[in-house]
């Protein structure tokens, strides 16, 4: 039989319920109980594939194609899990299912209405999503007393009442601000937060309380006393600097064994959390930092936008760098000014690695054209993921094969040189303007050609698997002429017509020169780095090394400058 938690957020958006649920899911199965995260989104989108990144942050890509919410993302970053799209569920997918089964004549001429037909969806979609599980964690979007909240406030009573109430669990996330002018913490939005919630039949198990500052015992008591429960059960989640420690903190407060407890569970083994609490410990304080420039284009639209837009290949970065026992400085670069002025692009060279990632459009794309022109010819590390790859390769064939124009046909229809193209299937979804869930979406596999840098990082595999998210390809046109002059492919897709898809490129005669059409960042876990940002990290170490060393004058060799301190 299925546990189910619900987590829920008070207050306001935007504390933390994701990183909560993750660290939950995190600990509960690292007790040994096999665990699935399922994420509700309240909005009518049917998937997150066609919203902004700047209205949602970064859509996050499943191994099974489905185009989600980053909070996804967060809960296989710290599970290690593969979470598939079923695990998403939107009001968008709830109501469309309704209303084809009503079109469909499924509910034999009754009248279909809001209860208790949607509930009933929401549910058979929880059941779907947690089938085979002991413990379903289930982080509802949005906050309590939110219009859209409430059928799935409405359906988590509803399996309370189907499985029995020692079979659900409520966690209440709130905020408690301190307005700077009373310099007091506040439980008053917490207090209303608890009776919109009590509105709905709910009390919750768990409080956890976000907060600035650490929670007072007074604080305590007054949410004790509203919450009607028990000062144990209210959690302290004071700000971190790295999302990294949350759970940590849960486990010192014996969260994760409180759950348990309420469901009248024992943990099945001890936790050991001794390489997460380093590798949190490095990220905090590393002794050594490597520092790379990500070229984008949200740049303009605020530093907290830019942020969510590349979470994941932040977070890739980070994860690659704790594990080998450093840390990694981000800094984001404007693409725009790389095209406004040529010269801009020699800030490049203040990094250990440039990183262009996925993108879409015109915006900027000149600019990172003269990033990636200025790291070839200087020898600077260089990832370039997906619109980063095809980029690469429209440099490639401009500066080096000397077809003057080419470019993707995505920002020049007209160019004489189309070496990024769209194939006839994706054509075909343009025209008839099905953009939602048509692109070459979820794992795809590659044969790694021998020998390369590439499959050195996957320590000589011949087959992987990686996630994509894009609509055009290098044109297959192209291929031999640009290998002709020194571009190496170092991976394809073979379809099961036989078209070869360009998945890898790489550079001989340079540190690191790699581009792949995939999203390796979606692959990549706190403790388990993806392989393709191991070795760029490393490639970015050992220029940070040689510019130390240079300046330094006297080498110093890789291992000693990861362990001593040199600034
Ligand atoms: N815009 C490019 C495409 O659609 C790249 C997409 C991406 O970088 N995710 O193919």
């Amino acid at each position: 039989m299925t546990r189910f938690i619900f987590v829920v957020g008070g207050v306001i958006s935007g504390v933390g319920k994701g990183i909560t649920t993750a660290s939950i899911g995190k600990i509960i199965k690292d007790y040994g109980f096999n665990t699935t995260l399922i994420k509700i989104d309240p909005y009518l989108n049917y998937d997150a594939g066609t919203l902004r990144p700047t209205e949602h942050g970064e859509v996050w890509v499943t191994e099974d194609g489905g185009e989600i919410d980053q909070d996804l993302g967060t809960y296989e970053r710290f599970t290690n899990e593969d979470i598939p799209k079923q695990n998403n569920i939107t009001s968008g997918q709830v109501y469309k299912t309704v209303i084809d089964k009503e079109r469909a004549g499924e509910y034999l001429g009754k009248t279909v209405q809001f209860i208790p037909h949607i509930p009933d969806e929401i549910i058979r979609r929880i059941k779907l999503a947690s089938a085979g599980y002991e413990v379903a964690i289930i982080e509802i979007g949005g906050t309590v007393g939110d219009y859209e909240n409430a059928p799935f406030l409405f359906a988590a009573k509803a399996l309370e009442q189907e499985f029995g109430a020692d079979m659900v669990a409520y966690v209440l996330i709130t905020y408690l601000p301190v307005p700077y002018h009373i310099t007091e913490m506040k439980t008053k939005p917490t207090q209303q937060a608890l009776r919109l919630l009590r509105q709905e039949g709910i009390i919750p198990n768990f409080v956890v309380c976000r907060t600035a500052h650490p929670l007072d015992d007074e604080r305590k008591s007054k949410i004790e006393l509203y919450a009607h429960i028990d000062r144990n059960y209210i959690i302290a989640a004071p700000d971190v600097k790295s999302i990294y420690e949350v759970p940590l903190n849960f486990i010192r407060d014996d969260f994760g064994k409180k759950i348990l407890d309420y469901f009248g569970l024992t943990p099945r083994r001890d936790l050991e959390w001794s390489s997460w609490q380093q590798q949190v410990e490095t990220l905090l304080h590393p002794k050594v930092s490597i520092s790379i420039g990500i070229v984008g284009k949200y740049v303009d639209s605020g530093a907290y936008e830019l942020f969510d837009s590349y979470v994941s290949i932040e977070h890739a970065l980070l994860h690659a760098a704790a594990l080998q026992g450093y840390g990694c400085k981000i800094t984001w670069l404007d693409a725009k000014k790389f095209e406004a002025n040529a010269q801009a692009v020699e800030e490049c060279a203040h990094f250990d690695g440039i990183l262009v990632p996925g993108g879409f459009g015109s915006q900027g794309v000149e600019g990172k054209i003269n990033a990636i022109e200025y790291v070839r010819t200087a020898k600077i590390p260089y990832l370039g993921i997906c619109y980063g790859m095809q980029l690469a390769i429209v440099e490639y064939a401009r500066n080096v094969l000397g077809l003057s124009g080419a470019h993707t046909t995505e920002v020049d229809a007209l160019t004489p040189y189309p070496v990024i193209d769209l194939l006839p299937m994706q054509q075909k979804y343009i025209h008839e303007h099905n953009l939602g869930g048509t692109m070459r979406l979820g794992g795809y596999s590659a044969y790694i050609k021998p020998h390369t840098k590439v499959s050195a990082l996957y320590e000589g595999r011949q087959q992987v698997v990686e996630r994509h998210r894009h609509r055009y390809e290098v044109n297959p046109e192209y291929v031999e002429q640009l290998e002709q002059s020194g571009l190496i492919f170092s991976g394809y897709h073979q379809r099961t017509d036989g078209t070869r898809l360009m998945e890898y490129i790489e550079l001989a005669n340079h540190p690191f020169f790699v581009g792949t059409q995939a999203h390796p960042e979606f692959k990549s876990r706190f403790g388990f780095a993806n392989p393709i940002f191991a070795g760029f990290v490393q490639a970015g170490l050992e220029r940070h090394c040689y510019l130390k060393s240079s300046l330094q004058s006297e080498w110093l060799p890789i291992d000693s400058c990861g362990k001593i301190s040199l600034s």
